[in-house]
C-alpha cells in the first residue's frame, strides 16, 4: 500500500503543477497567436484639462478579445506578455496602431491630440529596441513626435531609476514626453523624481477611489499635486468616477482628469465620434463650487 501511495500522491502533485504550466504556456501561446491573428485592438480613454474642461489628450490600452476565452484583461496577460517576452510584439503593435490611427484623425481634421501608449518596464531594459520601434511607427505614420508619448509606472520607474532616467531623457530628446503612471504606489524618492525629465505625473486610482470620505486619502492627493506644482509637472487624477472626484480634485488644484464619469475607454470609432462631436466636460465656475465644500 504505502509503496504504491508514494508514486501516486507524487503523480497527482506532478498532475497539478503541469496543469497550471500548461494554463501558462497556453496562454502563452494563443496570446502570440494573437498577436499574429490580430485579435488585440487599442482603446483610447479620453483625458480632460480641468481649466478649460477640453479634451487635450487620449490614453491607449490595450485589448485582446480571445476567440476561446472572449476578452482578456490587460491586467491578466500583460504579466504573461512580460514573462514570455511578447510584450515587446503587444508593445509595437500599440505604437504601430496608435500613430496611424493619430495620423489618420488628424488628416481627417479632427483636433490634434497627443496619444498615451503603456509601456512595461522590461522595455525600458532593453531600451534600444523601444527606441527603435518609436522611430518605426513615426516615419511609417507620418505623425509629428509631440502626438506620441509614453507611460511607465513608477514602480517600473524606480526599479532601476538611472537606467529609466537615461531612457526617458533619449526620448525626450527625440521629441517624445513621457508620464509616470499609477504615482504613489511606487516608493519614489522626491530626490529621485526631482532627476526624471519627464511632463507628467497620474495619480493612481487607488488614492482617488475615496478621496472624499478617506481623509488620509485626500491628504496624499492633495500632498501629490502640491509636489508635482513645485517640480513643474502637469498632474492628472485617474479613475475619476463621479462628481464629488471631480469637485474635490479641482478644488486640489488637479490639472487633468481621466476617468468613467467622462468617459470609459472606448474603441477607435467612439473616440473618433467624440473628437468630432468635440465634446467637453461641463465645469461650473470654481467660486460655486468653493461654496458647497
Ligand atoms: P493604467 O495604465 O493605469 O490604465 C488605467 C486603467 O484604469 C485602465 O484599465 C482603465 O480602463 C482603468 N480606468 C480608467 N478610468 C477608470 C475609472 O474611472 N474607474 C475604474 N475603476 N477604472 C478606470 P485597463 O484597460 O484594464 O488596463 C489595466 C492596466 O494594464 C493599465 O493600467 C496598464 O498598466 C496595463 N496596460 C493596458 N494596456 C497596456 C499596453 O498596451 N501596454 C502595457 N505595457 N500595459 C498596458
Ligand atoms: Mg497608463
Ligand atoms: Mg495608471
Ligand atoms: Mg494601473
Amino acid at each position: 500500500r504505502a509503496k504504491s501511495q508514494g508514486p501516486a500522491t507524487l503523480q497527482m502533485f506532478n498532475k497539478e503543477m503541469s496543469t497550471r504550466a500548461a494554463k501558462t504556456l497556453s496562454l502563452q501561446n494563443r496570446l502570440r497567436r494573437a498577436v499574429e491573428n490580430a485579435e488585440l485592438s487599442a482603446h483610447y480613454q479620453p483625458q480632460v484639462d480641468l481649466s478649460t474642461g477640453a479634451v487635450i489628450g487620449m490614453e491607449a490600452l490595450v485589448r485582446w478579445q480571445s476567440p476561446e476565452l472572449g476578452m482578456v484583461s490587460p491586467a491578466d496577460f500583460i504579466p504573461v506578455a512580460e514573462e514570455s517576452g511578447l510584450i515587446d510584439a503587444v508593445c509595437e503593435f500599440m505604437l504601430d496602431v496608435c500613430a496611424h490611427q493619430n495620423k489618420e484623425w488628424q488628416d481627417q481634421g479632427l483636433p490634434a491630440i497627443p496619444v498615451a501608449v503603456n509601456v512595461s518596464g522590461r522595455q525600458f531594459q532593453y531600451a534600444r529596441r523601444l527606441l527603435s520601434a518609436c522611430e518605426r511607427v513615426l516615419a511609417t505614420s507620418g505623425l509629428d513626435r509631440r502626438w506620441l508619448e509614453l507611460e511607465l509606472t513608477e514602480s517600473s520607474a524606480m526599479r532601476d531609476a538611472d537606467n529609466a532616467i537615461a531612457v526617458v531623457q533619449q526620448l525626450k530628446e527625440m521629441g517624445i514626453g513621457c508620464a509616470i503612471d499609477d504615482f504613489g504606489t511606487g516608493y519614489s524618492s522626491l530626490s529621485v523624481l526631482k532627476r526624471f525629465p519627464i511632463q507628467k505625473l497620474k495619480i493612481d486610482r487607488s488614492f482617488v477611489m475615496d478621496i472624499t470620505t478617506d481623509p488620509n486619502d485626500a491628504a496624499i492627493v492633495d500632498a501629490i499635486v502640491a509636489m508635482a506644482k513645485a517640480l513643474k509637472l502637469k498632474v492628472v487624477a485617474e479613475g475619476v468616477e463621479n462628481q464629488e472626484h471631480l469637485d474635490f480634485l479641482r478644488g486640489l488644484g488637479a490639472d487633468q482628469i481621466q476617468g468613467y464619469f467622462f468617459s470609459r475607454p472606448l474603441p477607435a470609432d467612439g473616440m473618433r465620434q467624440l473628437l468630432a462631436e468635440g465634446r467637453k466636460l461641463d465645469l461650473q465656475p470654481l467660486d460655486t463650487l468653493m461654496a458647497h465644500i
